[in-house]
């Protein structure tokens, strides 16, 4: 009887060949137990450290959203579509793990995908004040949905965007710390920022 019943919830058996969430739906994707959380930030731009937390959270869930923050208080230093380009390229090969962006309340986002979870990192007792009310405010207005904090490894715990942005404005390397890509799109924008400067001084 009890087979009998268990076999009445399965969900259909899944199409043979193709990864996990490729090509289903989302109503599909919870009726098959899929366990999805989202990793969000400004992500201006990804770095090792964000990298790191990704492939931790790629182990623990069955599908994992970066899902990069419009953030129209942040004056950033990459548009939205190039952060999320850059994400992108970075995530590449990393299975089980998608990029999107998102405007508005985090919970309501983390609700439209399903997500059960929302992955902060916390590199240093810096972080924990803000990570602590942030992840107690989006309990309260949302008591479904879970806040994971995750360390990355401790070469890491130093980095974050504003540092590499800082650095590499200065011209230093930041080869150790962010993808190749995302290396030469630090030096574009820098490039062309010392170039507008260049021509505003001299008009
Ligand atoms: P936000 O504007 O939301 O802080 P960030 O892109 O700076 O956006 O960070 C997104 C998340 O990634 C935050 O939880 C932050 O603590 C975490 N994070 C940033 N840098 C690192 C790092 N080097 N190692 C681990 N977590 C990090």
């Amino acid at each position: 009887m009890l087979l009998i019943l268990d076999m009445q919830i399965l969900p259909p058996p899944r199409p043979a060949g193709r990864p996990f969430f490729d090509g289903l739906s989302e109503n599909m994707c919870l009726s098959y137990g899929m366990r999805t959380a989202i990793y969000p930030g400004s992500f201006d731009p990804v770095t090792n450290g964000h990298l790191d937390l990704v492939h931790r959270a790629a182990k623990l869930f069955d599908r994992v959203i970066v899902a990069v923050a419009q953030n129209e208080s942040k004056k950033g230093l990459f548009t939205l579509p190039e952060r999320v380009a850059l994400v992108k390229k970075a995530i590449v090969d990393i299975p089980r793990v998608e990029v999107d962006s998102f405007d508005g309340l985090l919970v309501n986002y983390v609700e439209s995908q399903q997500g059960l979870a929302i992955i902060r990192g916390l590199r240093a007792v810096s972080d924990f004040e803000f990570e602590f009310q942030l992840a107690l405010m989006n309990r309260k207005l949302n008591g479904r949905v879970e806040t994971i904090f995750m360390m990355p490894k401790e070469t890491y715990t130093f980095l974050s965007s504003r540092i590499i942005k800082e650095i590499a404005a200065l011209g230093g390397n930041v080869e150790c710390f962010v993808p190749e890509h995302v290396r030469t799109a630090l030096a574009l924008k820098f490039k062309l920022q010392t170039e507008q400067m260049i021509k505003r001084k001299d008009g």
